[in-house]
């Protein structure tokens, strides 16, 4: 290779560029629709068969055989899925049975007075299922006051996983034995304090609260004897009326009701909370695991115990320091017979239960294709499987509304506080059996709009006078109609030419641009890639750099194409880097490659032209050289500082002078501390958390690199950035480019190859093949009364209106809200259009509109009987993680269980029959709010464990940021499936269960998944021979715990669970890492960070303490 070690001149960026081969604008002027691109998207339904080549399988598997891990093993997953590395604070297994024990009189409220869940409405239509009747109301209420019923103390041992030394053994070698390597770690441990804890009092299962349902269990010996039953799919989904027995065999019920136990406090509302105030006071003692607040080794980062965001004060403000009306202890616990004092409880299973409505929702939904002619018709949620028909209204693939009913005016929104938003997904992959948008050639002419709002042409249209005209829909404007546009009109006034244009008949289409919609009036040209590989010591020494250019050899290969296209017009370059940049010519013509270096980082510019972007067909042998060399050259570097932001300069100026759109990938690995632009210091403090300064760890400490962002995606230049951290990057300032131009971020931490070379190849094939849109400019047109007034996403905003994405891919979604500005009318609804101005992966430039119609009502209740819980949840998910950014994190917290409160306290007031006060009455369609709001709360971002990185937080929350519907559904209530209860011949996929611990048997194998992270837990009690089939070893003790991949068996159970695990990470954007987890293995708390419905280590309330805690802030809200 030659090397040109002294840069040239600047070159002459004005000069013509090439006429770049494969650009052939007129290839794609004709046909879409049907015969449109075939399926674009098959090719992410698994791995494509070609790259199995590339990194021999064995090569990613580590030998079970490595028997117990030394902590340094490489099968821990370091940084992995789990974004993270799990500290040593987390190792106690659960609160000590002590602290359940003083929770007792404090849990009295909670089951004897105020709280009834009844989640159903009867007065109310449900769209979901079966309307309750008022007998099953009345079982279910039966239920849950006997539920609630005394139980005898647990006994005083066996309930733990294991005696309490086990606890503190596991504890004692837990994550500083390196199995994180070199990866910052949590604090230590409170080791004492746990072996205490487990010793004096005796060990206890976490998930206390829940634990009276299901006490007895000996530990190590079948586990929870009576979870079987509600497990199993006809029993746990039965409804609240087959929970009965179980309720009614528990001991002597109180059989209180709930007015009863109302009638007994009067005044304020029965304090239900007093039993989490109190509760929470003893958890300090344990019962969040490791005790918080008075232990030494916790230092102020560590949040106090209270779960709800609603405590002020840091963490070592103790739990009576808390002033809380609620906290006087109650009353009525004084009144009531001895024996009710031990303990009440809600039966998880008398609470709304996720699972059950996603089971009910595919059972009701799944069969039947969803058809779109229908105004503000809810689609069946995420979770369900359907087709969808468009005939006339966006496919709830590309829109989903929080409501599909919007009340008519801003009072009644504002009373409800239910956020009216879609979140939209413009490019959105389809299934193969459902047609990509139809591409509407209006020729010279171009698409037809409204003169006054410029609204594209769309079925709810108005023609009139015959035809000749036509009002809008979002502005009332009347237009002309254009002659060559002209049809006559039907009896009903409808066009007759109607069903055979889609803009007329279907919500979805796209047009073709014409110049008017290109930038300097002039055809884009096809976009390039440009590979952008840091070649510091770090990166070459993890083996990063070989992997990766051996792997884009193949790669090339697999640029997105467009329609039928032989071979993809995208050209790429090649930049590697440290603390000075390196240009490789790989024109065709040349025997080597060249390479250039340019040492001026300060003030970055292309040292060639001609030559840098190439197409790969052409250049072939001479990138196939390069690639091959550019290891070898590195191999020896001692360079350990890198520049980060002239890298992104250099690439966006590269596309600039190529005159074209397209994308940068960029393989980082450290904190960018090399003088230059753009240079950053660490700044990461973790004493910050839970302080007002909390905000400034998600905030980038520069600004350059907002500016940076802004002039590429002026340049259209969309920057994907895949970090190689060992320690902290600085997520939140890498970030801000990728973010702002729409691109992505992956983050592998503390990358080997041996462990993490599948899962960093299968993001990249998935992210280098996807389709994507280029220079996008997207704009959402609303009909009079509504606007769109806030946006959240991965783009940049130059204006209020326009969201300007570099890039946007088919994963990526815009969530939009909307408020009133007028009173909106019943008869004539409310309409949305997305439309997105986008330029193809062939350089084509063109619009794909999509329309929404939803209703407008006058009662609340409609309002209530037609949102989308799964949306809410999306849309503040992103609301919240954007306000940690500018609040501090426990008031975004507060923020959103006020709203929450409001939300469902509205509906109590306005829209549920009368009833006891004592009674929590939740909507239909939002009965799963609280468990999901929950879980946002307690996320990383919000109420982060010990064990979660600054890195962590900021990587979590930009992605959320453009997550969609069925990603955040997941990623914040995960899925957990066993996967020995069901026949092993069955094909389905076995029904979920729902996320805690105590739905576990240890006699059963689990998988868990939330999109990110995939596990198997293995229960102690597994039968030998699942074990052997499994794992090819012949006990529990000898399966490797954070083993990363299951040994290929020929047998059935093996094939099933294998073939469950590919079918799972097919359906998942990025690649799922698997981690094995054992049942009271140190690993586990990895593991039980994801069972959400569990009070967490971090201090997150378990769902029924959540729930309590909700239906107090109603009651409030309400007296
Ligand atoms: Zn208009």
């Amino acid at each position: 290779m030659n090397v040109n070690q002294s840069a040239p001149p600047v070159p002459p960026y004005g000069q013509p560029q090439p006429v770049y081969p494969g650009h052939h604008q007129s290839s794609y002027g004709g046909q879409p629709g049907s015969t449109a691109p075939p399926n674009p998207y098959g090719v992410y339904n698994g791995p494509v068969p070609g790259y199995q080549q590339t990194p021999p399988p064995g090569v990613s598997r580590a030998p079970p055989s490595s028997g117990v891990p030394p902590a340094s093993t490489a099968q821990v997953p370091c940084g992995q899925g789990a974004y993270g590395q799990f500290g040593q604070g987390d190792v106690q297994n659960g609160p000590s049975s002590t602290v359940q024990m003083q929770r007792l009189p404090g849990s009295q409220p909670f089951g004897s007075a105020p709280l009834a869940p009844v989640v159903s409405q009867p007065a109310v239509l449900q769209p979901y299922g079966p309307p309750p009747t008022s007998a099953q109301v009345t079982a279910q209420l039966a239920g849950m006051q006997i539920s609630g019923s005394v139980n005898p103390a647990p006994p005083p041992s066996g309930l733990g996983y294991g005696p309490p030394t086990s606890l503190a053994s596991a504890s004692g070698s837990f994550p500083n034995s390196g199995l994180y390597g070199s990866c910052p770690q949590g604090q230590a441990p409170p080791l004492s304090q746990a072996q205490g804890h487990s010793g004096a009092q005796a060990p206890q299962r976490s998930a206390p609260q829940q634990a009276s349902s299901f006490t007895p269990q000996a530990s190590g010996g079948p586990r929870m004897p009576s979870m079987t039953g509600p497990l199993l799919p006809g029993q746990s989904f039965g409804g609240p009326p087959v929970n009965q027995p179980n309720h009614v065999s528990s001991p002597p019920p109180q059989a209180l009701h709930p007015g009863t136990q109302m009638a007994g406090p009067p005044g304020p509302p029965p304090p239900m909370h007093s039993s989490q105030q109190q509760g929470y006071q003893l958890q300090q003692n344990g019962s969040f695991g490791p005790a918080r607040g008075p232990q030494p080794n916790y230092g102020s980062p560590y949040p106090g115990a209270p779960a709800f965001g609603s405590q002020p004060g840091p963490p070592q403000s103790l739990p009576p320091k808390r002033l809380d009306p609620d906290a006087i202890p109650s009353p009525q616990l004084n009144e009531l017979p001895p024996q009710q004092k031990t303990r009440h409880r809600i039966d998880p299973d008398a609470i709304p239960s996720p699972i059950q409505v996603i089971e009910d929702d595919r059972n009701n939904r799944g069969s039947e294709p969803f058809v779109t002619g229908v105004r503000g018709q809810v689609p069946p949620l995420v979770t369900t499987n359907f087709l969808v028909k468009d005939q006339g209204n966006a496919s709830p693939r590309y829109i989903r509304c929080t409501s599909y009913n919007i009340p008519c005016t801003s009072d009644m929104a504002k009373q409800a506080q239910v956020p009216l938003a879609a979140v939209i997904k413009p490019l959105a992959r389809l299934p193969p059996e459902e047609a990509s948008p139809y591409l509407v050639d209006h020729g010279e002419s171009g698409p037809l709009r409204c003169n006054r709002c410029k609204a594209y042409m769309c079925p709810f249209m108005q023609f009139v006078e015959g035809g000749r005209r036509f009002q809008c829909c979002f502005c009332s404007c009347i237009n002309d109609v254009p002659p060559q546009y002209f049809q006559h009109l039907d009896h009903t006034g409808k066009r007759v030419d109607a069903y055979d244009r889609p803009e007329l008949s279907l919500g979805s289409y796209e047009f073709l641009a014409t110049v008017d919609y290109c930038k300097n009036n002039k055809f884009p040209s096809p976009p390039a890639f440009i590979f952008m590989i840091d070649v510091s010591y770090n990166a070459i020494r993890s083996g990063l750099v070989r992997l990766l250019c051996e792997e884009l050899k193949s790669l090339l290969d697999f640029l997105p194409r467009e329609g039928g296209a032989e071979e993809s017009a995208i050209r790429v370059g090649f930049v590697t880097y440290n603390k000075v940049l390196h240009f490789y010519n790989v024109k065709s013509s040349l025997a080597q490659p060249q390479m250039m270096v340019v040492s001026d980082v300060a003030d970055m510019f292309v040292p060639l032209l001609d030559g840098f972007l190439v197409n790969v067909n052409e250049s072939r042998a001479v990138i196939i050289s390069l690639l091959d060399q550019i290891p070898e050259m590195f191999a020896d570097t001692r360079e350990t500082e890198t520049v980060f932001a002239p890298v992104i300069q250099a690439g966006m100026e590269a596309l600039k002078a190529a005159e074209c759109a397209g994308k940068l990938f960029i393989f980082h690995t450290s904190l960018p501390i090399a003088e230059a632009p753009g240079k950053l210091k660490n700044r990461d403090d973790r004493k910050l958390i839970n302080t007002d300064k909390e905000k400034t760890l998600f905030q980038p400490q520069t600004g350059a690199y907002q500016a940076l962002a802004k002039e590429c995606v002026a340049q259209g230049c969309c920057v994907d950035l895949f970090l190689f951290p060992n320690q902290y990057v600085d997520v939140a300032t890498l970030s801000v480019v990728p973010q702002l131009t729409g691109g992505s971020v992956y983050k592998y931490t503390c990358f080997q190859v041996e462990n993490d070379q599948e899962r960093f190849m299968s993001d990249l094939r998935r992210d280098v093949e996807k389709v994507v849109g280029f220079d996008a400019v997207m704009r959402v047109r609303t009909s009079t009364g509504i606007r769109a007034v806030d946006f959240f996403g991965a783009f940049y905003m130059s204006n209020t209106t326009d969201v300007e994405l570099a890039g946007l891919d088919g994963e990526k979604t815009v969530t939009v809200e909307f408020k009133h500005d007028d009173r909106l009318n019943e008869e004539s609804g409310a309409l949305l259009q997305c439309a997105l101005l986008y330029t193809s992966c062939a350089g084509q430039r063109r619009l794909r509109i999509h329309n929404l119609a939803l209703n407008c009502c006058t009662q609340l209740a409609d309002l209530y009987r037609n949102c989308e819980t799964d949306t809410l949840i999306n849309y503040m998910a992103k609301f919240a993680y954007r306000g940690v950014l500018n609040s501090p994190v426990k008031t975004v917290r507060d923020t959103l269980i006020t709203q929450c409160a409001q939300i469902l306290a509205c509906y109590r007031k306005n829209c549920a029959s009368p009833s006891s006060a004592g009674q929590l009455i939740l909507p239909e369609c939002m009965k799963l709010l609280p468990v999901y709001l929950n879980c946002v709360l307690k996320s990383d971002v919000l109420q982060p464990g010990a064990e979660v990185t600054t890195d962590d937080r900021a990587y979590v929350r930009q992605l959320v940021t453009s997550m969609d519907v069925a990603e955040t559904n997941v990623f914040f209530y995960p899925r957990l499936l066993p996967l020995t209860k069901s026949p092993i011949e069955s094909t389905t996929e076995p029904p979920a269960i729902r996320a805690s611990e105590e739905r576990l048997s240890n006699g059963d194998i689990y998988l868990l998944e939330n999109g990110l992270n995939l596990f198997i837990w293995v229960g102690a009690g597994v039968q030998q021979g699942v074990v052997q089939s499994l794992f090819s070893v012949s006990s529990f003790s000898q399966i490797t715990s954070g083993l990363g991949i299951l040994p290929v068996l020929d047998n059935p159970l093996s094939k099933k669970v294998r073939g469950l695990i590919d079918s799972l990470r097919a359906q998942r954007s990025r690649y799922m890492k698997l981690i094995v987890v054992k049942q009271e293995d140190k690993l586990e708390m990895l593991f039980k960070h994801f069972l959400v419905e569990d009070k967490s280590l971090s201090g997150g309330a378990s769902y029924v303490d959540f729930l309590c805690h909700m239906h107090k802030e109603i009651r409030q809200l309400l007296s």
